[in-house]
């Protein structure tokens, strides 16, 4: 723990890359871990997996939202100590971005400014016929398809399916944070979901840190690996509750 709080206090522009382990101490299932969505929703029509997919959105879009809104939108979630002590660094000059595969919008909640949401936020949503923005109150107040007040089209969340491809301007906006980064912190994902791995072959700076509960493929390649809960070993590192 020492060496995590003198590699975090040298930083001047790290990144930190989360994925799903930093929102299950917010109390948010990770959707593909034990635990997860796939063994708890048993109640489902049909598998998880395709009940978050672009064709099911676009076949079933009633039964899409209404899944969507019981398993994937936490209201009441509030941000953890990882989330904290993220903002904290940022406010200390130390920090350049968080780049999150997460969507619920947990981090800005927390004070984070610079958040690159590789998958989308629940917090954002358009109308498929005008473009128009709505919040997450316009989608959470209906059940089934929620309409568009001006235009009467129906609204999605900005929030990226399985069969749909990620944003490229979010993705080289990543990417750029990750080359220009003198630490990368990485924490909360196992590193198998894609695009994960391949990004962090990006960075070319000092310090690679690994923060996760269970061993990665790329624990070898880190200079610094943690096995413990994110918001634990953060919150130690830079003194924050
Ligand atoms: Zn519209």
């Amino acid at each position: 723990m020492d060496d995590l709080a003198s590699v975090l206090a040298g930083a001047r522009r790290a990144v930190f890359f989360g994925g799903a382990g930093v929102s299950t101490e917010s109390g948010i299932p990770d959707f593909r871990s034990a635990g997860g969505l796939y063994t708890t929703a048993h109640d489902l029509p049909y598998p998880a997996e395709y009940m978050l997919s672009h064709e099911c959105f676009e076949a079933e879009p009633q039964l899409f939202m209404d899944f969507y809104r019981q398993y994937l939108v936490h209201p009441d979630a509030r941000p953890n100590r990882a989330h904290r002590a993220l903002a904290a660094m940022e406010g200390q000059g130390r920090l350049e971005a968080v780049i999150t595969q997460n969507i619920d919008g947990l981090h800005q909640d927390a004070g984070s400014a610079r958040v690159i949401e590789l998958h989308g936020s629940v917090h954002r949503n358009h109308c498929m016929g005008c473009g128009r923005h709505y919040g997450l109150d316009v989608i959470m107040r209906d059940a089934g398809i929620t309409v568009c007040h001006a235009c009467g089209q129906m609204i999605r969340p900005d929030v990226v399916l399985y069969g749909e491809t990620l944003d490229r301007v979010v993705i080289d906006d990543a990417l750029a944070a990750i080359q220009a980064a003198d630490v990368l912190i990485v924490g909360g994902t196992s590193l198998n979901v894609y695009p994960a791995a391949g990004m962090i072959r990006f960075f070319r700076g000092t310090h690679l840190v690994l923060i996760n509960l269970e061993t990665t493929p790329y624990d070898s390649d880190a200079d610094l690996v943690i096995h413990e809960r994110i918001g634990e070993a953060l919150g130690e590192a830079l003194g924050v509750e």
